[in-house]
């Protein structure tokens, strides 16, 4: 597959459809696939933070989440059309088990975060075979890794935040009989309902930053990373 590079970070300039194409291709072929999602915070984190940039580049699939990244590729002559977000990547993702018959896992969120997601998505995907959970405040980490290893998962979501659960799956994936991996930070919230994605104006629009900004006004430091992100973008050749 031919990836896109910003500053060193890798992206793969697929769509939904194609990261589905060639993950099924890696089932059939048992082969393990990881999901990452890449945003300009991540990219720029990445210029100081060998760790995620090796987190990243060492994944299978870089989706590009976040407009900036989108802008970079416009900016750069890139191929990447459209965003793919971690949270719907999820929702292909699910589907894609409720057809092949695969089990899922679900790890991270609050126990009563993680409960009500699995309800609502079994509501969604009512032919999804769940294979077990656990809540990402359990601390017995061998306990985890035996359920996981006894539940016999095909695909396992990981919600404990970036990089955490990034590293998580990093140290823990040959241990393991999954073949999808997906760090999905807050999109359990979002599955359970306890937060609400923009609305669909916004997202249309690429206005999904404005949005959230408009909502929790101390993001704005966290959302410098797009402007700065682009500007050296652009710097770079
Ligand atoms: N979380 C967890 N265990 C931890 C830390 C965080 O399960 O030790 C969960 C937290 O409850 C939330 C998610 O990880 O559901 C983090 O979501 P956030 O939106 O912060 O992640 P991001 O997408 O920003 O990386």
């Amino acid at each position: 597959m031919n990836k896109e590079t910003y500053l060193g970070v890798d992206v793969a300039p697929l769509t939904y459809k194609q990261v589905i194409k060639e993950i099924t291709q890696r089932i059939d072929q048992n082969e393990q696939s990881t999901v990452i999602a890449v945003n300009p915070e991540k990219i720029m984190k990445s210029q100081s933070d060998e760790t995620l940039r090796g987190l990243i580049n060492g994944s299978t699939f870089q989706i590009p989440d976040g407009v900036g990244v989108l802008l970079a590729s416009k900016l750069k002559g890139g191929q990447i059309h459209s965003r793919v977000t971690g949270v719907e990547m999820m929702g292909y993702l699910l589907h894609l088990a409720e057809q092949k018959s695969l089990r899922v896992f679900f790890y991270g969120a609050k126990e009563e975060v993680v409960t009500k997601a699995i309800e609502n998505i079994q509501h969604d995907y009512p032919n999804i075979i769940v294979a077990g959970y656990e809540n990402g405040y359990e601390q017995d980490n061998n306990k985890i890794i035996t359920h996981i290893q006894e539940s016999e998962a095909d695909m396992l979501f990981v919600a404990l935040g970036s990089p955490k659960q990034e590293l998580w799956i990093r140290d823990h994936k040959d241990q393991l009989p999954v073949k999808v991996f997906q760090g999905v930070g807050g999109s359990f919230d979002v599955y359970a309902g306890n937060v609400e994605r923009a609305p669909e104006f916004f997202r249309n629009n690429g206005l999904e930053w404005l949005y959230r900004l408009i909502k929790e006004p101390k993001r704005f430091k966290r959302q410098l990373a797009l402007p700065k992100f682009l500007f050296t973008i652009l710097k770079s050749k």
